[in-house]
């Protein structure tokens, strides 16, 4: 079976499939007729969670160590408990329902009788029961819920997947992303050319196709399930020649961003993860040109502590060993929510109350995120981006809260080092007055995902409009033009930190412009490499 979808990344990817669910999947109830067949459903499905369980307790045991793997040995335990155990089956048996229903209005009914009592320990019992219950739910349905069934590498089938999904996956077990939904240019494109992994967006897949092999070609667009032996053994020969162009990209580490005619530019990685510096790293990034912090909020249940965030950048800083690391502060609301902020439902969240807007809103957000990159700065050498600027009003307010914080360690004596303080330009209102946000800031980035949305109204995440979403188009290319001059004129270094920056039909035109930087993901810094050291930019 062949499904045609668009690809967002290209590459080949050969493995089993596994669908993806959200994690609070509503379960149906329906009406059974067989109560035996049906208990020993719940039962078989109860053991299977059980061995998985067990497979996670001995990879947690050998990777996080006793102490931390426990609770999946109690995990094991909740699920042979008497109580619980005759809820269900009680259950399928009175009422005649299926056994996800009972399984699932268990889970609710044991997590709220643990929340509700007066102890500490059986409180925090509450978020396992449902967790136990979603396990089982999801071996009943055939699918993960929030977390990867398999421990082999998978294909990951999806309708969509939101920022606050992918960041709770084991990307290690990801070959590649295969969504129904979702855009060109959305985070989960953004993270499959970060994971250097093919993706595919616009594929209507069948829904029973969990654990048979297939194959993505991220190259034409296409997903192959249960492909014949000879076309898998033909994209068994192109994937093994892929990996031999990757290693012969390799080659170019270690050597210069710079064209035939002596031109050099730097050539940074944008991350949104402190594990990402990893691959940052493997593919010589000459430093982080954009480190989307949202994403640690989007990893935790509650806001961050200082503690955790200043931990967080120390070890990019650390780790990057003087190279520059910017930090972008936290662009949440549009695509990226978190609940505990509590947001507002918005009618056009894109330009709604988001990124910059909340955290001068927020103060103590911001503060405390300030607070923590500052102190990581005395461990290497940090840059601040500030997303969504329209006034040189913002860029001010933010300069003397920033000052505020800077005074606040000094009289802490807590040490800090000098750091760049810039703007992303991703708005067409700081673009039209560029001139006066470079007398303000350091640098200047470009962030083209967001300008091409605002330019040609474009909502950047609608997929019937992938196809006009044009980053090439004539107003962006000036835009571009003026940004750099703009900053140039008042001492500004200029870059890109958008999708574009990777773009390699541009790099002369980028080059030529007088850019100073590009930011890419990290897969993509060879490749940009490779096409800088080919061009003469005085042709
Ligand atoms: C951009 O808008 O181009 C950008 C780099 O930021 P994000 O994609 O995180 O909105
Ligand atoms: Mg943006």
């Amino acid at each position: 079976m062949v499904i045609e979808g668009k690809s967002v990344y290209s590459g080949i990817a050969i493995g089993k499939l596994e669908i993806f669910h959200k994690a609070d999947k509503q379960v149906k109830r329906s009406r059974i007729t067989d109560v035996e067949a049906e208990i020993s459903r719940f039962h078989s499905a109860k053991e299977e969670a059980k061995a998985q369980l067990a497979a996670l307790y001995e990879k947690a045991l050998k990777e996080v160590g006793e102490v931390n793997a426990a609770i999946f040995e109690v995990h094991q335990m909740m699920l042979e408990d008497l109580d619980y155990v005759e809820s269900i089956t009680n259950m399928i048996r009175s009422q005649q329902v299926n056994a996800e229903f009972a399984v699932a209005s268990t889970g609710d009914n044991f997590s709220e009788m643990f929340a509700a009592m007066d102890d500490d320990y059986m409180r925090e019992r509450a978020a396992d029961v449902k967790d136990i219950s979603n396990r089982v739910v999801a071996v009943l349905c055939g699918s993960s819920t929030g977390s990867l069934l398999s421990e082999e590498p998978v294909i990951l089938l999806a309708d969509d997947l939101a920022p606050s999904e992918t960041v709770q996956l084991d990307k290690s077990k990801v070959l590649s992303f295969v969504t129904r939904h979702g855009s060109t240019n959305s985070h989960t494109a953004i993270l499959a050319r970060t994971m250097n992994i093919p993706a595919l967006i616009g594929v209507d897949y069948p829904e029973d196709v969990n654990g048979r092999l297939a194959i993505v070609d991220g190259y034409e667009g296409k997903l192959m399930i249960d492909p014949p032996l000879p076309v898998l053994e033909e994209y068994q020969k192109k994937k093994a020649k892929e990996d031999e162009k990757k290693r012969l990209l390799l080659e170019l580490k270690g050597k210069e961003n710079i064209t035939l005619d002596g031109k050099k530019i730097n050539l940074y990685a944008n991350i949104g993860s402190v594990s990402d510096v990893a691959s940052a790293l493997a593919n010589d990034a000459g430093g982080i040109g954009l480190f989307r912090s949202e994403f640690l909020y989007l990893e935790s249940k509650d806001y961050p502590t200082e503690e955790e965030q200043f931990k967080a950048y120390r070890t990019v800083a650390e780790n990057m060993a003087g190279k520059k690391v910017i930090i972008r502060t936290l662009d949440i609301g549009a695509d990226k929510q978190v609940d505990y902020f509590g947001l507002e439902k918005e009618e056009n969240p894109a330009m709604g109350y988001r990124a910059i807007r909340i955290c001068l809103d927020r103060p103590e957000v911001f503060r405390t995120q300030l607070r923590a990159i500052y102190r990581a700065s005395y461990y290497g050498t940090i840059s601040i981006m500030f997303p969504m600027i329209i006034s040189v009003d913002e860029v001010r307010t933010i300069k003397s809260i920033a000052a505020e914080v800077r005074k606040e360690l000094k009289e802490q004596q807590i040490p800090y080092k000098e750091v760049e303080l810039g703007i992303m330009i991703e708005t067409p209102a700081a673009v039209m007055i560029s001139g006066e946000l470079a007398k303000e800031v350091d640098f200047f980035s470009v962030g083209t995902n967001d300008l091409t949305q605002y330019t040609l109204a474009i909502d950047r995440q609608n997929q019937k409009l992938d196809n006009i979403y044009d980053s090439h188009h004539p107003a962006i290319l000036k835009m571009l033009r003026m940004i750099v001059e703009n900053g140039h004129k008042e001492g500004c270094w200029v870059g890109i930190c958008g999708e574009l920056g990777a773009d390699t039909s541009l790099t002369e035109t980028f080059l030529k412009m007088g850019f100073d930087e590009l930011s890419v993901s990290p897969s993509m810094i060879l490749k940009v490499r490779e096409k800088i050291r080919s061009i003469d930019t005085t042709n």
